[in-house]
């Protein structure tokens, strides 16, 4: 299974590690090219202003729009579901716009820049060893968005149609359950 990991900017690597351990096959992309014939897509943490300045230059917006449309699995970590989102609480900056959520960065403040939580989350039996890094929260939902998961009321782990994204980071604790679910294809 060959699994595109967004490559601009941010941990790619450790999500392809990660790919790798489980039998996948990473493709690291950088151009439009490398999007062809992928059965899911992941997209890093990172900075996601970065990433989003990068895709435009490297002309990889479209691209990955048209990718995820088609109904590829996808999933986002952190910088990954705000590039992904519709829009910011905060100034613009260069988004997909394919999940229909509007984001607050860095949500837990910059007391606590990073923090680690054991949560629960819909449709997984044992609670997910969570790391979150300068995180954000969604906050606010369309209407075909499922909350998968919460800390107090701020939803951190979401799915729409073919997409999931978390504020957290699976790839850096060796949980490979998010991963499975863009795997089976059921992202
Ligand atoms: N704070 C970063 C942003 O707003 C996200 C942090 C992360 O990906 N760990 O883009």
């Amino acid at each position: 299974m060959r699994v595109g990991v967004l490559a601009l900017q941010g941990d790619f690597r450790e999500h392809a590690d990660l790919l790798t351990g489980m039998g996948a096959e990473p493709v690291l992309v950088r151009h439009a090219d490398a999007l062809r014939g992928i059965d899911a897509l992941v997209i890093p943490g990172g900075e996601s202003t970065t990433i989003g300045k990068l895709a435009e230059r490297f002309e990889l917006l479209e691209p990955l729009r048209e990718v995820v449309r088609l109904g590829t699995p996808t999933l986002g970590t952190c910088a990954g579901l705000i590039f992904l989102a519709t829009a910011t609480t905060g100034p613009s900056q260069i988004h997909l716009g394919l999940l229909d959520v509007v984001v607050e960065r860095n949500a837990f403040g910059t007391q606590v820049d990073s923090f680690e939580a054991d949560l629960d989350v819909s449709g997984l039996a044992d609670p997910v060893h969570a790391v979150f890094i300068r995180a954000p929260v969604v906050a606010k939902v369309g209407a075909e968005v499922e909350v998968l998961a919460a800390v107090g009321e701020d939803p951190v782990m979401v799915r729409q149609g073919n997409i999931v994204a978390t504020s957290f980071h699976p790839e850096l604790t060796g949980e490979t359950r998010i991963h499975e679910l863009i795997l089976r294809g059921e992202g």
